[in-house]
């Protein structure tokens, strides 16, 4: 065992080079030392990620080779325990149970549920067990998948991409967006969650200024990759609505469609556990407490 020989610090001073492949742990802690041991129990892994993330944050200093899909499955392999220990964010994570489902928040908000629009869309009470309004930052989320509002480059960014790329650690969320070769407008890719309480990042890259039909698409892939994953949670985040500007009524109103059409496209919305509106600003707020009862009635 590492561990069983020399302490942590010890070991850290001395740390030249790490190197994760195909199970085997590699180490340079000097010139003159080396050190192999196979990758097997969750206590060596650990070892291994509590090095990699020091070692990363001294990068100035030591040359870390890592292999990002190793790190990320070691994160995909660690019990909910194990994981927590990892996160980054400063607060407690914020579990699924925590998230009222749209009726309990109606409720909660003292609110009218009936819609003043036009009554469109049906009473669907199993739809309404499924969504949710959250306020508050996304990455404080532990579910199965957050959705980024990313850039072309998935190089991470400001406002929610630069959030979640520090939440889950930027260069080991980098090494994995790097060999993604980028994402279009309105499509998606997935990368792990690394140190987010999320397991899973879907990154979609919305539009610049208000082009409903690349919004629409935007929030169709991320469903559509949730599903390919077999994800059962998803929040999304008001994507385009920051830095790129689209009108945040108009951006509510197409996600919204969008979400309840999937629902009652898609049999998968059936195993879905929760579509997570995630808020960040009061204006949003208001344009989803507008629209919700119009997509998703509650009577
Ligand atoms: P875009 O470039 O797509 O406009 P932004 O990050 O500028 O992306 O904004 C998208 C939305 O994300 C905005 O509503 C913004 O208020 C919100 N936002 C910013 N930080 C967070 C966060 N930590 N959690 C959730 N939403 C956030």
């Amino acid at each position: 065992m590492l561990t069983s020989n020399y302490s942590h610090s010890c070991l850290l001073g001395r740390l030249k080079q790490l190197v994760l492949s195909r199970n085997v742990l590699f180490a340079t802690f000097d010139s003159k030392f080396h050190f192999f041991s196979p990758v097997q129990s969750s206590s060596s892994k650990l070892t291994f990620l509590k090095f990699s993330i020091i070692a990363e944050q001294r990068s100035s200093f030591f040359t870390v080779q890592k292999m990002s899909s190793s790190e990320k499955e070691l994160y995909l392999s660690m019990s909910l325990e194990e994981k927590r220990k990892e996160y980054s964010i400063k607060g407690k994570p914020v579990t699924l149970d925590q998230v009222a489902t749209w009726p309990a928040y109606a409720v909660a908000q003292n609110f009218p549920p009936k819609s003043t629009d036009s009554r469109e869309f049906s009473v669907n009470g199993d739809h309404n067990q499924r969504i949710s309004i959250f306020r508050g930052d996304i990455t404080s989320l532990e579910i199965d998948c957050i959705v980024n509002a990313a850039n072309k480059e998935l190089q991470g960014g400001g406002g929610v991409d630069g959030a979640i790329h520090r939440a889950a650690g930027h260069n080991l969320l980098q090494s994995e967006c790097r060999k993604l070769g980028g994402c279009d407008v309105g499509d998606a890719k997935i990368t792990g969650g690394y140190r987010l309480p999320a397991r899973y990042i879907i990154h979609t890259v919305g539009p610049v200024g208000e082009k409903p039909d690349k919004l629409r698409s935007c929030y169709k892939r991320c469903l559509e990759v949730m599903k390919e994953n077999q994800l059962k949670s998803i929040a999304f985040p008001c994507v385009s609505t920051g830095i790129y500007h689209y009108p945040n009524d108009a951006a509510a109103d197409v996600v919204l469609s969008t979400v309840r059409e999937w629902m009652d496209r898609d049999s998968y919305s059936k195993e879905v556990e929760r579509i997570i509106f995630c808020l960040f600003m009061d204006e949003d707020v208001k344009c989803y407490h507008r629209l919700l009862p119009k997509y998703f009635p509650l009577e």
